[in-house]
């Protein structure tokens, strides 16, 4: 007797022997997943006697893809700043679009690029930092709402970065230490664990926006509470010319200098680092987020993750946000981490399509520090799984499903995704929210928001519009 049966298919476990099991079945019951094996050992058992059986043996099963690097607030702003680099990208486009904001289009952003990485396969996130104009306690309550899983930092700032000699940043988007601060803990306060599928970080912004004494507050009260710190790191070259200037450290020097290393701590981008600091990650336990869509897009750079994941660094996959990637499909964004290696490392084995998904999932996982929960597909954990079609032209044939995932398959594969033993997405149906009026709603609050920010009205294409 289970709630729901899986019946079929290719299951690509992510245990720890890394098991793939040819026509498999999974049993789940209250949220947990309590049998995997051979379909032929648990029909007896389940076929007949299970509340919803799903028939999937022409699928593949994964665990939930985990998105270690999302902007919420930035799903809105897809195709706003295409061709720029990341401070003019900031500067001219970003920032005054998410400083115009009301909370009602913040949250209509949020429900887009939930529908989007639930329609794909992630079904835990990590988002990098919501500010106070977005009407945070509203983006919470809806990602419950919602069935995913997020761990959600809020962004802590006391300086001004970037923008420190002009007065670019909209009110809402720039925050005081203290207010910042204290906002994260009332928040802490209020969602922390909520049903074990939502967990609240520190979100600080990149060096240059935060003051060195606000960075050691952060990490110390980050280990007492027992939660996490995400902060975007190194992605352009004018990050290490900041830290070295003014503290004579490289990036990474600089993060384990203020206490933003450690296996609570996920970095993002990480692009411009050196051996030996990769070397700290690895000794530190610090997990980095890889974003390739979103450093080819915007010129930054490549990082170097093959080096990275040979030096036991735990490197793991996000996609960013919508004027950087443009999507959320971390299928997608598979394939482009897989690509990337061989083209800088001259080695077509750099970094191998089991690798990538062990990245993108039980990597992500650790980072997240929820890989006692989920993961992978074993007895014990929360039922997180993924079920992709391959009954279509361009996965045929099915003779290496890995590969497949990896090189051949995007997010429109997705068919069924189930978090924490409930069906979200059936047959690619949302059954959490009506994703039909959001689109329509995504429409109207982006226009909105173009027209207050006198940003974005008209498309940026080279070719006349009849
Ligand atoms: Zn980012």
């Amino acid at each position: 007797m289970a709630d729901i049966y899986l019946r079929g298919g290719w299951i690509i476990t992510m245990d720890r022997n890394r098991r793939v099991i040819k026509d498999g079945a999974i049993a789940i019951e209250d949220g947990n997943i309590i049998a995997v094996g051979k379909r032929e050992s648990l029909d007896p058992q389940y076929k007949h006697y299970s509340d919803i059986v799903l028939d999937t043996d022409k699928d593949v099963i994964i665990p939930g893809l985990i998105n270690t690097h999302v902007h919420l607030a930035q799903a809105l702003l897809r195709a706003c700043a295409d061709y720029k680099r990341l401070i003019p990208w900031l500067k001219e486009r970003v920032w005054p679009l998410q400083g115009n904001y009301k909370p009602e289009e913040a949250l209509v952003s949020a429900k887009l690029a939930v529908a989007e990485m639930l329609k794909s396969g992630t079904t835990s996130f990590l988002e990098t930092g919501l500010v106070g104009r977005y009407g945070i306690d509203n983006i919470i309550e809806f990602l419950h709402e919602s069935g995913i899983r997020a761990a959600v930092a809020r962004h802590v700032m006391d300086l001004k970065g970037y923008a420190l000699e002009e007065n670019i940043l909209h009110e809402g988007l720039v925050e005081t230490g203290e207010s910042s601060f204290n906002d994260t803990i009332r928040l802490y306060n209020k969602y922390h664990g909520w049903d074990s599928r939502i967990w609240i970080w520190f979100g600080p912004r990149t060096p240059g926006a935060v003051s060195v004494e606000l960075y050691r507050k952060i990490s110390e009260k980050a280990r007492e509470l027992k939660t996490g710190i995400t902060m975007h790191i190194a992605e352009v070259r004018e990050d290490v010319d900041y830290t070295m200037k003014l503290f004579g450290k490289k990036p990474i020097e600089f993060a384990e200098w203020v206490g933003l290393t450690g296996p609570n701590v996920t970095l993002v981008h990480v692009v411009w680092v050196t051996s030996e600091e990769i070397r700290i990650l690895a000794k530190t336990g610090t997990s980095v987020s890889h974003n390739p869509s979103s450093n080819l897009k915007l010129a930054s750079g490549a990082a170097r993750i093959a080096e990275m994941v040979k030096n036991g660094v735990n490197v793991t996959l996000g996609t960013d946000g919508g004027p950087s990637n443009n999507d959320y499909d971390l299928i997608r964004e598979m394939k482009l981490a897989a690509l990337l290696q061989p083209l800088i490392t001259g080695d077509p084995e750099a970094l191998r399509a089991e690798q990538v998904l062990e990245i993108a999932t039980i990597n992500g996982a650790r980072a997240l520090m929820i890989d006692h929960l989920v993961g992978s597909i074993e007895v014990g954990k929360r039922a997180d799984i993924v079920v992709l079609d391959f009954n279509k032209p361009h996965l045929k044939p099915l003779n290496n499903p890995v590969s497949h995932i990896v090189y051949s398959a995007t997010g429109s594969d997705v068919k069924h995704v189930i978090i924490d033993g409930r069906l979200v997405v059936f047959d690619r149906r949302i059954l959490t929210f009506d994703e039909y009026k959001l689109l329509e709603e995504a429409d109207k609050a982006a226009y909105n928001l173009y027209e207050r920010a006198g940003l974005c009205r008209e498309p940026d294409l080279k070719w006349p519009i009849f």
